[in-house]
């Protein structure tokens, strides 16, 4: 699988292992940056002064970010709609930065039989045009989600083609 991502251009954070409260599933770090950007203003406010914070990955919960001792934040909370929670939707992005949903890559595949989502970003991550930790909810790299979904949508097309490309 492709492995160049924009992770090493914004270093992931070292958080401790810790688990959702609703849960159980162990948080990924982000920083106070991505909440300030992507919580409503209302939700702002009660950003506590720590600059780390844990992002919920598992699709059927609630909690967006945690910390331990703090009130969560749950998906309410945010102005964006959570890709990763949203897996039933797919016009929710998967890549915050330019904008590519499930719906846009299963377009292509469907007209043209391939992605080239993973192309293009890596070509706009070489060029540092991502900005990851103020667009993306899980504040990192989202290279791992945009692979599944083209996946996915290869294997959908497939299944409704009937045949294998
Ligand atoms: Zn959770």
């Amino acid at each position: 699988m492709q492995t160049a991502s924009c992770c090493e251009f914004h270093p992931p954070t070292v958080c401790g292992p810790a688990q959702c409260p609703a849960c159980g599933t162990l948080g990924k770090p982000v920083k106070r940056i991505t909440l300030g950007a992507l919580l409503k203003p209302e939700a702002r406010s009660r950003i506590p002064l720590q600059e780390e914070f844990c992002f919920c990955r598992m699709a059927t919960c609630e909690i967006v970010y945690f910390r331990e001792g703090e009130a969560p934040f749950r998906k309410d909370d945010l102005g964006v709609r959570v890709g990763l929670k949203e897996p039933q939707d797919p016009t929710v992005p998967v890549c915050y930065c330019f904008g590519w949903t499930p719906q846009k890559i299963r377009a292509e595949i469907e007209a043209t039989g391939q992605s080239t989502a993973i192309e293009q970003i890596k070509a706009q991550v070489k060029a540092s045009n991502c900005y990851c930790e103020v667009t993306n909810p899980q504040g990192s790299c989202c290279l791992g989600n945009v692979a599944k979904a083209v996946q996915e949508a290869l294997a959908a097309t497939r299944v409704k083609g009937g045949e294998r490309r």
